[in-house]
């Protein structure tokens, strides 16, 4: 009886509120549509759905009165011309990876991944507590537009290679398709970066144009089935230990909404944002699992080689602190940040982590007592 009357009130508790808002927003609300721009293609489900999920929660929140189209990469404007294009206002927003942008200057690359930099949840802490987004609201000023944090991978794998990587000299000369700023880290300790389209990628190494790829982790990496051509599978991908996708909004568009819609927009990209990291943790277990019974082989890179790598970075990135002031000012704080995260990280979410993860796996079952 209770609990019949509970659902009673529950159910007109559900009408009230579901009635009440749209009617709200129609009185008040305009109308408002907008286009989002994605470097990404559709086959890229996680990725390029999180832009999906941003503007459907924001068409929800606002009764169907703002709309956000999501157009693949390509569709309206190349997919690496988003930035121009919400520069320009050809689009209101664009959904991409920011560190594709480091030609136009290095200091994009830190609001996505650098090598060796923050991993997922660091990232996102220096972001919405730390100063990323303050510093990085600051940056993109000059080039009109309003960021938002929109997605994470997590650490990404370290590639496939035609053949085992055991030391450093097997690096010289190793021609490896790389993704943006890491290929400059991967460059200094010998490789030798290529940049190719994903398409294009499967066949460069079936031929053995390309030595080695590396592109995102388990479950991406397998719809491109490189297991087939390079079986060797190494980890971590050291130069996207959590790289971040970003909204990039028009700052006039941004301006002109209502208060009321940009709070929906910032609670929706956040929303995007944490609901991205879930997806790809729930479907790389079972992507590695496959791959693995397909063929893959799973390595680490071997210490020296990681530690080569590292130096190599923080000597890139002293560098360019000295030759880029916008670089030098953003990056004194990720690296101060990145250091106070790894102090603490190093303790009790390392082991946590390293318990339940290898410790516990590997632990034989104690003998049972007769
Ligand atoms: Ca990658």
């Amino acid at each position: 009886m209770e609990r019949r009357k509970f659902l009673q009130n529950a159910g007109i508790a559900g009408i009230l509120a579901a009635g009440a808002a749209p009617a709200v927003h129609a009185q008040t609300a305009p109308a408002i549509r907008w286009r989002l721009a994605s470097s990404f293609p559709k086959a890229l489900d996680t990725i390029f759905g999180a832009a999906d999920v941003f503007a459907k929660t924001v068409s929800e929140a606002t009764g169907g009165k703002f709309t956000i189209s999501v157009h693949a990469g390509g569709e309206l404007v190349p997919a690496f011309g988003v930035v121009d294009a919400v520069q320009q206002g050809t689009v209101e927003c664009a959904h991409t990876a920011p560190y594709y942008f480091f030609g136009k200057d290095d200091t994009f690359a830190m609001d996505c991944a650098i090598p060796f930099g923050l991993n997922s949840r660091q990232m996102t802490a220096w972001m919405y507590e730390g100063n990323g987004l303050k510093l990085f609201r600051e940056f993109y000023k000059q080039y009109n537009i309003v960021n938002f944090p929109l997605g994470n991978t997590g650490a990404q794998m370290g590639g496939w290679y035609r053949k085992e990587i055991k030391t450093l000299a097997d690096i010289k000369g190793l021609k490896m398709r790389i993704g943006g700023f890491g290929g400059k880290v991967l460059s200094a300790i010998g490789g030798v970066p290529q940049n190719i389209p994903g398409g294009e990628i499967y066949q460069a190494l079936e031929k053995g144009t390309i030595d080695a790829t590396e592109w995102v982790g388990p479950y991406d990496d397998e719809k491109l089935g490189f297991q087939k051509v390079a079986k060797h599978y190494y980890y971590p991908g050291w130069w996207e230990g959590g790289p971040q996708l970003t909204l990039y909004v028009n700052q006039k568009a941004y301006d002109a909404l209502p208060k009321d819609y940009q709070a929906i927009l910032a609670a929706a990209a956040s929303h995007a944002h944490i609901d991205m990291q879930a997806k790809y943790d729930v479907k790389n277990p079972a992507a590695l699992k496959r791959l693995v019974a397909n063929g893959a082989k799973l390595h680490p890179f071997s210490k020296p080689i990681l530690q080569a790598a590292h130096a190599a970075a923080m000597d890139l990135y002293s560098d360019l602190s000295a030759k880029n002031p916008a670089w030098k000012k953003i990056y004194s704080d990720y690296a101060a940040f990145r250091d106070e995260q790894n102090m603490w990280f190093r303790f009790t979410e390392a082991g946590f982590d390293n318990f339940m993860q290898t410790g516990r796996g590997t632990a034989k079952a104690a003998p049972k007592k007769k």
